[in-house]
């Protein structure tokens, strides 16, 4: 397995603390959960911490893995709503399940996570529907369309790419499958990463304490895949939100640019994703761009200084809050 370490046996050992750097002033302690403690923490890419809080759902799994060991956690390569870009660019959507890492060129054997009637998508995709609808992308399969599988039967062979893509069906979406109550055990024990937020003019970054007219708010964002290499290793938020605050009071309510309880259609992957998103690829991480409002206007602000806040969440409520001071300067 040269894409993954394979170390997620142990509960334990997937629990992060997470690194207090240092306190400054103007601290927001935000509480509650599995708190392992706030801080206001300056980050590069002008982003300032104001907290991170682990989630503490521990929802019982509802359904097992569709590789073996059924009841172990397996790696995690992909997210619900990760951008999906063709080579060439012409086609952008978002990923309608998870990809589940697998060794590479050896076929691994894919069992149905609960019992229904099969119904082969093509000769690399098979759906199993029963009480819930569970999808299996690249998989050779071993079952017929029509052929009623019992939980845990084998329905197919990895096709030897890197992963298997599994996804829920209900009420004619693809919803996701990490959700507590969901697939498991599954265990994220991280926060996501807040990297940058740039106001942007032609696809140009603005000087943060000179802003005036319209721009773009552009995010850098991304949680972390555990144990997906190289680290750290992309995968979309579950909830992106945020507002702007003038001397700690906001001025806005919080703007939502992602909530991923289902896939979204492809019309909307320009409403979340800006110009410059690449996705990832085996030995690339891609660039998780964020696009926070298309054409943001300053000029109903008076000069002066503010910030955006920015909380982002992965599907486990792991959350993040941070803040990126900016200064309107309108002539
Ligand atoms: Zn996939």
């Amino acid at each position: 397995m040269a894409t993954f370490k394979n170390h997620l046996n142990a509960r334990g050992g997937l629990r992060r603390t997470l690194l207090i750097v240092l306190v400054a002033c103007n601290t927001a302690i935000i509480s509650g959960g599995n708190s392992s403690g706030s801080a206001a923490v300056s980050a590069p890419g002008g982003v300032t911490i104001l907290s991170e809080r682990l989630g503490s759902s521990v929802a019982r799994p509802t359904y097992g893995w569709p590789l073996k060991p059924f009841n172990r956690p397996h790696p995690v390569r992909a997210y619900l709503n990760d951008p999906r870009i063709s080579a060439d660019g012409s086609s952008k959507s978002f990923h309608f399940g998870i990809d589940i890492g697998v060794p590479e060129k050896t076929p691994v054997p894919v069992y149905a996570v609960e019992s229904g009637t099969a119904r082969l998508v093509n000769g690399f995709a098979i759906m199993v529907w029963g009480t819930r609808t569970f999808g299996y992308w690249h998989v050779i399969p071993a079952v017929r369309s029509g052929q009623f599988v019992r939980r845990h039967q084998l329905i197919g062979r990895s096709m030897g790419w890197n992963h298997i893509h599994f996804g829920e069906y209900s009420d004619g979406q693809w919803i996701n499958p990490l959700r507590p109550g969901g697939l498991g055990p599954f265990f994220d024990g991280t926060v996501p990463t807040l990297e940058k937020l740039t106001f942007e003019r032609n696809n140009v970054a603005l000087d943060r304490n000179h802003v005036s007219g319209t721009s773009s708010l552009v995010l850098v964002a991304f949680d972390t895949a555990e144990s997906i290499l190289p680290a750290p290793w992309p995968v979309a938020p579950a909830v992106i939100r945020w507002r702007v605050v003038r001397a700690e009071r906001p001025l806005t309510g919080w703007h939502t640019v992602l909530e991923s309880r289902q896939t979204f259609p492809k019309d909307a992957f320009a409403s979340v994703y800006g110009p410059g998103t690449a996705q990832n690829h085996p030995g690339y991480p891609g660039l998780y761009r964020f696009s926070l409002a298309k054409a943001w206007t300053s000029k109903s602000l008076p000069n002066g200084s503010y910030a955006i806040e920015i909380k982002a969440a992965d599907i486990r409520s792991n959350t993040i809050v941070g803040r990126v001071s900016f200064t309107v300067d309108n002539a």
